[in-house]
């Protein structure tokens, strides 16, 4: 009799297990295709040449309206004045990377001349966020190799280019967009133009709708 109450008992703790056990593997395997389909529509939204007073500062409250991170280069000579929109890039979560000092062809300078513009904005960045930039875009996207190894930062490319500089037009940048995108995409514009920020909001607000999430260059950068 005790022996067949132990087996008895075994025998639910067994249909326990394998319950929660199944329970178990369901969630991770709904968790898991969750994730993998995440991954697969996320984009980073990427703005370099800032930061302007009045159009970084739009784009912020935009981004935060929308719980959404993006990435900044900034341009070293552009901050002086604008310490508090930086302060809040930070704040808000945004990753701040470095866009040289002064806008110049980075390969067309010297290696230490290169290394010293792209230092000066690490070091104002840095005085702000308390944070040093680890990720470096180079103007025109131009630089060299021997630059690269100097100062230490990771080459932040793009791949594709919303030409919003050239266009300035909100409708067309965001058309331009909008028929390139592709998940894992990496999209170049520009704070420094109002209707760049307007674009950026409206293909925000569309690729959310799609499904889409954003993130920062650094997720998408790695191997
Ligand atoms: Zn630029």
């Amino acid at each position: 009799m005790r022996v067949s109450t132990k087996l008895f008992l075994w025998g639910i703790v067994a249909a326990a297990d394998l319950f929660l056990g199944y329970g178990i593997w369901k969630t991770c395997t709904q968790s898991w295709e969750a994730s993998a389909l995440s991954v697969e529509k996320q984009v980073a939204i990427t703005f370099d040449d800032g930061p302007h007073s009045i159009y970084t500062a739009r784009l912020l409250d935009g981004l935060r309206e929308r719980d959404v991170k993006a990435s900044f280069f900034l341009l070293g000579q552009n901050i002086a004045g604008k310490e508090a929109i930086v302060q809040q890039m930070e704040l808000d979560g945004h990753m701040i990377g470095n866009h040289g000092f002064s806008h110049v062809q980075m390969n067309q300078e010297s290696v230490c001349e290169a290394v010293k513009q792209v230092e000066k904005t690490n070091d104002l960045v840095e005085e702000i966020t308390g944070k040093r930039p680890e990720y470096f875009r180079p103007p025109f996207g131009s630089w060299s190799e021997e630059m690269e190894s100097e100062v230490g930062m990771t080459v932040a490319l793009w791949n594709l280019d919303s030409l919003d500089w050239k266009y300035q037009d909100t409708g067309k940048v965001t058309k331009a967009i909008l028929k390139e995108i592709e998940p894992g995409d990496i999209i170049l514009m520009h704070d420094v133009f109002p209707t760049s920020v307007e674009a950026a909001l409206q293909v925000i607000d569309t690729l959310s709708s799609q499904g889409y999430t954003f993130v920062t260059a650094d997720e998408l950068l790695v191997d």
